[in-house]
């Protein structure tokens, strides 16, 4: 076995067939790889990943199962559950790069929205359920603030398994709701926030041995690494100087950090880039921690229009910290209104992303105001939802707003005259 189950801080270590997610102390797990043992199994170099064809459901594919030897090494292929998820584009825009103050070449938007079912919780879900499946779990969860219920309820299905989602009253976007109970998996709305729905789900693993598939999961972490490694191969193995993404749960945070790391440890990159996690100000602990030198972490009652990241106490909190220690990675916080400004620029460049996506470039207009990213440096931003996941956000944009670039719609008799005024 190339791959066991690590406690982040004590060390202490568990089968990788153990269904657990916390150390006997409480600490949560990696996934750690022997990494010596894999370089020299299977030779793996920038070349090998560049030359290499994968192959999954007889399909050629990419994505998150081309990095298999760093993803899930001792599994066999006949195992895996997939949906070809990853092979996402890495954008560019000349009208959003200007906005930003930043060079055409050097600014890359990647995609995570085009996943299968709209978000990069896709990455990490394929990983977790095969996992599921594979350590014969019958019942699947999750807590959710929307797309990790979209997600399990599409693998779960195509995995045969029963899925529970819990979910939090009234602050779930129509797409992702409409997804969860399309897809056919039980859909519990609790009356509480997503901290809330969080503590019930780790409260009924130990209890009830439902298996989670949250990021506290580390089989998620270990797919959503393909991420950082699929776009430094799109970039060809150039690392850029910043990842800027948006932070909620902190498994990104976490699990980017850990692909950085290993391919450092590998020798597929010989610097590390950067990270700033973005945050909505109001759903911002992990931004006061860092405020704070990570001395604590103070919870709070999150409120945001970015539904995704509308989470006060993040689970993955201590690896994320370790990932911002690797990485010299800061955080910051922007409001609703540069949210939802950053949108309107991304969607009318024809991009286009949901909310908490758009936090990442509201971020990056932050940074480059304040001179924390150079106008010359290079600029990776992944959006990590898929526009049409909350289409409220933007009738409620174009629909009651004058200023700015709202863009309402206009109402003509059927009539070619009228239609001659917009030309
Ligand atoms: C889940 C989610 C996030 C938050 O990611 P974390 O890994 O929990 O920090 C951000 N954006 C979207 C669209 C999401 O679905």
């Amino acid at each position: 076995m190339s791959s066991i189950l690590k406690a982040v801080h004590s060390g202490t270590e568990y089968p990788i067939d153990q269904v657990r997610f916390t150390s006997d102390a409480g600490e949560l797990l990696d996934v750690a790889h022997d990494l010596d043992e894999l370089r020299s199994r299977y030779k793996i170099s920038r070349e090998y990943f560049q030359k290499k064809r994968s192959i999954i459901n007889d399909q050629p594919s990419g994505g998150v199962w081309h990095f298999k030897e760093l993803v899930m090494p001792d599994l066999h292929d006949d195992h895996i559950v997939s949906k070809m998820e990853g092979n996402t584009r890495l954008y560019r825009s000349r009208s959003v790069a200007a906005w930003l103050g930043l060079k055409y070449e050097k600014f890359f938007l990647k995609h995570e929205g085009e996943n299968p079912t709209g978000s990069f919780k896709d990455r990490g879900m394929t990983v977790a359920i095969t996992m599921a499946k594979l350590l014969r779990q019958k019942a699947v969860t999750c807590a959710s603030t929307g797309n990790t219920s979209a997600s399990l309820a599409a693998y779960a299905a195509e995995a045969g398994l029963t899925g529970i989602v819990l979910i939090p009253k009234g602050n779930v976007a129509v797409g992702k709701i409409s997804q969860a109970l399309a897809y056919g998996t039980k859909t519990l709305v609790v009356n509480g926030d997503f901290d809330d729905c969080m503590r019930m789900i780790r409260e009924a693993q130990e209890r009830l041995a439902a298996y989670p598939l949250n990021s506290i999961n580390p089989f998620r972490l270990e797919g959503q690494k393909t991420i950082i490694w699929e776009t430094l191969l799109q970039l060809n193995w150039k690392v850029p100087d910043w990842f800027v993404f948006p932070g909620g749960n902190l498994g990104n945070t976490s699990a980017f950090g850990k692909a950085l790391f290993e391919a450092y440890e590998l020798g597929l990159i010989d610097r590390m880039p950067r990270f700033a996690v973005i945050q909505a100000a109001g759903a911002s602990p992990f931004y006061r921690a860092y405020k704070d030198h990570f001395a604590s972490l103070t919870t709070q009652k999150a409120d945001t229009i970015a539904t995704a990241i509308k989470i006060g106490d993040p689970v993955n909190y201590p690896k994320a910290v370790r990932a911002l220690k690797w990485t010299n990675g800061i955080v910051e916080s922007v409001t609703d209104e540069e949210i939802l400004e950053a949108k309107a620029y991304i969607d009318a460049a024809g991009i286009g992303a949901e909310p908490a996506s758009c936090a990442t470039v509201a971020g990056v207009k932050k940074l480059i105001g304040s001179g924390e990213i150079k106008p010359k440096e290079t600029v990776v931003g992944i959006l990590t939802g898929n526009i049409l996941k909350d289409p409220q956000v933007i009738v409620d944009y174009h629909f009651h707003r004058t200023t700015g670039l709202a863009n309402p719609p206009h109402d003509i008799e059927a009539d070619i005259q009228q239609l001659q005024m917009f030309l």
